[in-house]
């Protein structure tokens, strides 16, 4: 069962709202002038690892496109992110394909990778799984290899992890080590990781709406030299959904990437491009500020999603008698329903033990509906996930 948020209740999530006005408008007081002009990519040192990694990172989920790629690079997009836990391992060999053919010096860039690492995961089963990525990504070394997905402490304080880390270290495979998740027990795993004093990158979800000791926590991380690049910064993806939230050519994705910008203690934004409009789309954000009309359409969006966008914190967890994994089945629920990911979400439906499925949900009276400190639609919601992340033939 996916454990429960940590640190995060509403008691102390409006606590946290009280003591930040705006809730992590944090950098927004003054007018910021700027536009979406293409000023060129701008770059910033990933805490103290050496590396400086472009405003805008390339995630490569899902991507064979070496053209797109290859676009990328002349927009100054110089850093990477992928898995091999991503259709197992399809992703990283796209990405090792396209590296090849578009002519850009492996130094030119900074690749980042990584897989899960358990508790019980061996140190020999972290060299092979390095070995593996190298082998499909077509080169030497990664920059940084992550364990992924971690949602406790637990999850990476896994000495095999460590030490074989150390040996591709000393290998030349690996540069640096990385904290890798998007769970409500992020925040925990967070400061647990700075207190560690190991990792030297953390790649974290990272929104206006969730978390709002995320700041607190990133300038932490910042003061101990650990850098790092965040993701999901669009707060679920749901825009559409707010009347005329773009009237006037704004852009929810250039205002969601600008804010997450605005925090000095944020190296990159990783987005998953698909299609050149995207590249473009991000070449005009990096450089110009963030607005007053950008800043009130991030405002608008966060007052009418506040009940309907799942923070993933797993709070609600506690009161299922069952073993329902609530925060994955509503993470994979978003990706078939506002990421155009159906088939992948499916998939990801699937590997759950079926313990922590939602299959019990439409017969249980739902006592995990009053578990939301967000005041959500729980049960219908789990219901619907259900529905949709088995439906034939998507
Ligand atoms: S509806 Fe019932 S089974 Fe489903 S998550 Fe809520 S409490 Fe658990
Ligand atoms: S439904 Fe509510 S409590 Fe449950 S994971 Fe989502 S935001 Fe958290």
């Amino acid at each position: 069962m996916a454990p429960n948020c940590r640190g995060i209740d509403r008691r102390e999530f409006l606590r946290l709202a009280a003591a930040t006005p705006g809730l992590a408008f944090w950098s927004c007081e003054e007018e910021q002038s700027g536009t979406a002009a293409e000023v060129g990519m701008r770059y910033r040192p990933l805490g103290d690892t050496g590396l400086k990694v472009s405003e805008i990172a390339f995630g490569a989920h899902g991507v064979d496109n070496p053209p797109l790629m290859s676009a990328a690079v002349d927009a100054g997009i110089n850093t990477f992110c992928t898995s091999g836990q991503y259709l197992d391992g399809l992703e990283e060999e796209s990405l090792g394909r396209a590296m090849g053919k578009i002519g850009a010096g492996r130094e030119e860039l900074v690749i980042i990778t990584g897989n899960r690492t358990r508790q019980g995961t061996s140190k020999q089963a972290v060299l092979d799984d390095i070995d593996a990525s190298l082998r499909r990504l077509r080169t030497d070394y990664v920059d940084v290899y992550c364990t992924a997905e971690v949602r406790t402490p637990a999850d990476f304080r896994v000495d095999a992890l460590f030490e074989a880390i150390e040996v591709a270290k000393q290998a030349g495979k690996v540069s640096h080590l990385a904290l890798s998740g998007h769970s409500g027990g992020m925040q925990a795993c967070l400061n647990a990781a700075i207190d560690d004093g190991r990792f030297d990158m953390f790649f974290t979800k990272y929104d206006f709406i969730s978390y709002p000791d995320q700041d607190r926590i990133l300038e932490r991380a910042g003061q101990r030299g650990i850098g790092t690049i965040v993701f999901k910064t669009n707060a679920g993806n749901r825009q559409k959904e707010v009347k005329d939230l773009e009237a006037g050519g704004l852009s929810f994705q250039q205002a969601t990437w600008k804010w997450a910008l605005t925090n000095p203690n944020v190296a990159s934004v990783a987005v998953t491009l698909t299609n050149f409009d995207q590249i473009r789309e991000c070449t005009a954000a990096v450089g110009s500020t963030l607005t007053r009309p950008e800043q009130g359409m991030l405002r608008r969006y966060r007052d009418e999603m506040t009940d309907k966008y799942c923070r993933f914190c797993g709070t609600c967890e506690a009161s299922c008698p069952h073993d329902v994994a609530v925060a994955e089945v509503m993470r994979y629920a978003m990706y078939f329903k506002y990421y155009g990911r159906e088939k992948e979400a499916m998939q990801l439906y699937r590997a759950l033990p079926e313990r922590c499925s939602a299959v019990t949900c439409a017969s249980c009276p739902a006592p995990c509906a009053a578990g939301c400190p967000f005041g959500r639609g729980v049960h219908a919601e789990l219901v619907e996930a259900h529905r949709l992340l088995t439906i034939s033939g998507a």
